[in-house]
């Protein structure tokens, strides 16, 4: 079958990756110069199967109104970004910050993640990839002793979904990451996720998108998706600034611009964008550094280790 993947990012790329592997003709098409250069390109680096939570959670209706006051906050909304598609959003993310919603959603999130983590094991098996990748666990780090106690509900889900994780008092946080020594008045302890690990996305996808060349997958890069053709409910081709496209199937992989190419066609994809930050370093002094992924739960910013950068990356 011949399929056009659109988006280059690391969604895309995997994807042009596996449908290649199972015998398709596949074609990737990305407006930018390479792939994985936006949403894909300075990621936080957590490949987090353990820590993974839905951002709709009981108690975060509160939280956003304490954050809206806050000057280190987790998540800002900008007074002027506010119109009817954010409002929606809202609403229906407040739609599921019940104890219910929230049990049902972490426990999809994990199983999806588990499924993640065997198909990453299998994939780095079956194809050299360097994207600086360790698997050394994440830690939760809590800043106060309110915290570690409400996290029992948490804790009750993963056991129910099987995930491994310990609980840490801070000298065991510190054993696994000597780092925080430098830090230990700051935080009471933590929770660890010994499978999660860490690596570069950007890196990942292009190492990943090297293989997929080899194996005979076209890149259209430079070339803007404009609009899709339909006929009876289905896509028949594909408006690019290059040139009309088509293929036996598509896969819109846009990321968060897919609701902009498919809303119109009456799909209704409940994505909607947010900016994070991100800054990358190198590394000065390995004493000073996190040996993975360590979570400040506080101000949601993560601090990755990749071999000789750190990253820090959160607010949304
Ligand atoms: C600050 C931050 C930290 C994050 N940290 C983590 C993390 O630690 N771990 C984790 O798992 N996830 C993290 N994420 C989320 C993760 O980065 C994204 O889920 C992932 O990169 C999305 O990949 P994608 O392929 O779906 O989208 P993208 O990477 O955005 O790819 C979409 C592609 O489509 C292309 N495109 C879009 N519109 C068009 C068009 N009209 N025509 C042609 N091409 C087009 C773009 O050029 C792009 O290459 C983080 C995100 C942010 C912002």
């Amino acid at each position: 079958m011949k399929i056009l993947v659109l988006g280059g990012g690391v969604a895309g790329v995997s994807t042009a990756w596996y449908l290649s592997n199972s015998g398709h003709e596949v074609t990737v098409v990305d407006r930018n110069p390479s792939v994985a250069d936006e949403t894909s390109f300075g990621n936080a680096g957590m490949l987090s199967y353990g820590y993974t939570n839905p951002w709709a959670a009981p108690g975060i209706p509160l939280k956003a109104l304490k954050w809206m006051m806050q000057d280190m906050a987790p998540i800002l909304v900008s007074s002027s970004a506010i119109n009817a598609r954010t409002a929606n959003w809202m609403l229906q993310m407040l739609g599921q910050c019940t104890e219910e919603a929230y049990r049902i959603n972490k426990g999809r999130m994990l199983r999806i993640s588990e499924y993640s983590r065997i198909c990453l094991d299998e994939l780095t098996q079956e194809v050299p990839l360097d994207f600086d990748h360790r698997n050394k666990g994440t830690i939760e780090l809590f800043r106060d002793d309110e915290k570690m106690v409400s996290i029992g509900a948490d804790l009750e889900s993963l056991k129910e979904g099987g995930v491994e994780h310990e609980v840490l008092n801070r000298e065991s946080c510190i054993h696994h990451e000597p780092a925080l020594a430098n830090v230990s008045e700051k935080f009471v302890g933590g929770l660890r996720f010994p499978k999660d690990g860490t690596g570069d996305c950007n890196k990942f996808t292009k190492g990943l998108a090297d293989h997929c060349l080899k194996a005979g997958v076209r890149f259209l890069l430079n070339t803007e998706v404009q609009s899709l053709e339909t006929s009876s409910g289905k896509i028949t081709g594909v408006e690019t600034s290059e040139g009309y496209l088509k293929a036996d199937a598509y896969v819109v992989a846009l990321g968060s611009y897919s609701p902009l190419l498919l809303n119109p066609l009456g799909f209704r994809l409940p994505i909607y964008p947010i900016k994070g930050y991100s800054l990358t370093l190198p590394l000065l002094d390995e004493t000073c550094a996190p040996q993975s992924t360590v979570m400040d739960e506080a101000f949601k910013v993560a601090v990755t280790r990749f071999e000789d950068r750190i990253r820090v990356g959160g607010t949304a």
